[in-house]
């Protein structure tokens, strides 16, 4: 019933000449878009041209993170504005590395939820705990806050069009995965929150993926699980022919 999401997130890496190079190469690989949502989140400088580049095929383009402003002066940012006028459709928000890195919060991150939303962007929500919340046994309230907070003031229809993406921060570039019921696991705690803020049948609309070292390798398994509906993917999204192998997955 819920659509299967596979987004490759690239953060820092390709020059424009490879990430053009690789959206024409993926360009007539995507399978059926009835049955699969394909995402390439790309570093901003590339977006106008990538959105360009995959006019044609069933490949969308969203951004890795995005200011919660309209427009102003924030030196460096980026609005959902300019994102949603270039044709952006996804945008990353909260992604660990932007908690640890660029000190965002659950509370900067509901508000850049919001402001995705209020300029037709699918937000892809990060949550995740670290590995001493995990040994500490923490893993299910770390996750439940994350969620309650970045969705705070949504509305029942956001909730169906919004996505999680659960990303144990333990498992990301590291090699390391959850096992796939580790991570269906979480993934059912997830739905289960928003299933007490939401209707029910909202919270089973909801797409919920994981990610954390997810490759060709361990993607069927991971996506055979209830409660997984699709994968963001750092490393193996990188190059053609892996990424093409997760599309096929899904
Ligand atoms: P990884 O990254 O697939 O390289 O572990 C995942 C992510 O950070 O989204």
């Amino acid at each position: 019933m819920r659509k299967p999401i596979i987004a490759g997130n690239w953060k820092m890496y390709k020059t424009a000449s490879e990430a053009k190079q690789f959206v024409e190469e993926v360009n007539g690989l995507v399978p059926n878009t009835e049955k699969l949502d394909a995402v390439i989140c790309a570093p901003a400088l590339f977006l106008a041209q990538l959105v360009v580049s995959s006019k044609e095929s069933a490949l969308q383009i969203g951004a890795q993170t995005m200011s919660e402003q309209d427009e102003g002066a924030f030196t460096g940012e980026i609005s959902p504005v300019q994102l949603a006028d270039i044709g952006v459709k996804y945008v990353i928000i909260g992604h660990s590395e932007r908690r640890q890195y660029f000190g965002e919060t659950d509370k900067s991150v509901n508000q850049k939820v919001k402001a995705a939303f209020a300029h037709d962007l699918v937000p892809i929500l990060c949550v995740g705990e670290t590995l001493e919340h995990r040994e500490n046994g923490e893993t299910g309230s770390v996750v439940e806050a994350q969620v309650e907070k970045g969705i705070s003031g949504l509305s029942e229809e956001q909730i169906t069009q919004l996505v999680i993406a659960y990303e144990p921060i333990w498992a990301i570039g590291t090699g390391k995965t959850a096992t796939a019921e580790d991570a269906n696991e979480v993934c059912g705690i997830v739905r289960k929150k928003v299933a007490s803020l939401y209707e029910d049948q909202t919270a089973e609309q909801l797409r919920i993926q994981y990610g954390g070292s997810v490759k060709p390798a361990n993607v069927d398994e991971l996506m055979g699980m209830e409660h997984i509906d699709g994968a963001l993917v750092g490393g193996a999204s990188l190059e053609v022919e892996s990424f093409v192998k997760l599309l096929e997955a899904g």
